[in-house]
């Protein structure tokens, strides 16, 4: 998309954004897409992925299917990704074949909790103090230099509180990286935080940069239940979690919307979690509450269009149809609210479903 004298072309509307991953943020992508008339090829390896329902071609292919990728690169002007556990091979049969954001840089930094983590901390921003365990015996000695409690994360496809367990002990460490199979791993010291935030925002090909509100995350067994905007965040710590945005932003060349994960300290300091490089279950209030969507943004960031409106015109509280909630959605459409079912086949437990936008007049500035 860059022309000769380096200066981004955006894509014109008819152009085909390809969408790497099936699952609610890719549906929710197309549809912001096609809102400005792009037109979405979604690749998914799930016959029955969601966002296959809304898109105007879909390819259902496993991930490190050559043939099959290299079709779907030559059907569509620029790739994207809806998660961030994207093979690296796959990545890389991509960028070699077609215009692809966020970059590889974002991908691999964030895949991996170890890279992740030292990347931030590279950056002069707080995360919990880590080390990292490549055996049970590193295990007990990292517990013993951190002391507890802390948490034990594997390094790679981690999310929703999979491949992590708390531990209290240095015994609890060992067992702990043993049970969770031998993989490499960091260990990080448990933060007493009073409130969990995260902090959406976009990067343009040009560098033009915008963030959205940060919101007040609660989670219930590890997954996101409810985001709440305004968070109780001073405008001095909106200020911060929005500089740190930027920083990571700029640091990874990134282009597109990414989401930062903080820990709020009991002292007010703002801590980095994890980073993921795409658009994020604490941004679905932004389709309500702004004029411009996180979906939206993110597909205009990666066009090379001008970035939207981020400001935020209404409170908003985001819930999350988790498993047999779903159940209700009778109930859930008769409320004066933002509905949005994701259009599974099947409830399971802890299986996002759908979600809920509660909005009011807007509170503080
Ligand atoms: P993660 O998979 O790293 O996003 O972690 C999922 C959730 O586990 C977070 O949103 C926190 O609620 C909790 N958690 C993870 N790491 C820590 C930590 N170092 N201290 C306290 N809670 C944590």
């Amino acid at each position: 998309m860059k022309t000769e004298n380096g200066s981004a072309r955006p894509l014109p509307p008819g152009a085909t954004i390809g969408i790497l991953g099936g699952g609610q943020l890719g549906r929710m992508l197309a549809m912001a897409g096609a809102r400005l008339g792009l037109k979405s090829h979604v690749y998914s390896d799930e016959p029955d992925a969601p966002a296959f329902q809304v898109a105007h071609a879909y390819t259902l292919g496993r991930y490190d299917d050559e043939a099959a990728l290299k079709k779907f690169s030559e059907a569509c002007d620029l790739v994207t990704f809806e998660f961030e556990n994207v093979p690296e091979d796959t990545a890389r049969f991509l960028t070699a074949h077609v215009k692809v954001a966020p970059g590889p840089l974002a991908l691999a930094t964030a895949q991996d909790r170890l890279l992740e983590k030292n990347f931030v901390a590279g950056l002069g921003i707080a995360t919990a103090p880590f080390k990292d365990v490549t055996s049970a015996v590193e295990a007990r000695r990292a517990f013993e230099a951190l002391g507890g409690p802390c948490v034990l994360k594997t390094r790679r496809l981690g999310y929703d509180g999979k491949g992590q367990q708390k531990v209290a002990s240095a015994d609890e460490a060992e067992r702990a990286f043993t049970a969770m199979g031998g993989l490499p791993a960091i260990l990080e010291k448990f933060v007493e935080f009073s409130f969990e935030a995260s902090v959406v925002a976009a990067r343009g090909h040009d560098g033009a940069f915008a963030a959205y509100d940060p919101s007040q995350n609660e989670h219930e067994n590890h997954i996101l239940r409810r985001s709440l905007v305004p968070s109780p965040l001073t405008t001095q710590q909106i200020a911060e979690a929005e500089s740190i945005a930027r920083s990571i932003a700029e640091a990874l060349s990134y282009v597109g919307v990414l989401s930062v994960e903080l820990f709020v300290g009991k002292n007010g300091a703002l801590i980095v979690n994890e980073i993921a490089p795409r658009v994020h279950n604490s941004g679905h209030w932004t389709l309500e509450a702004c004029l411009t969507s996180q979906f939206e943004q993110h597909m205009r960031a990666v066009a090379g269009w001008p970035l939207g409106d981020a400001a935020r015109h209404s409170d908003a509280v985001m819930e999350n149809i988790i498993g047999f909630d779903h159940d209700e959605w009778l109930n859930l459409a008769r409320r004066p609210a933002g509905l949005h079912l994701y259009g599974k086949n099947e409830a399971r437990a802890g299986r996002k479903m759908g979600h809920i936008t509660r909005i009011s007049p807007r509170t503080k500035s």
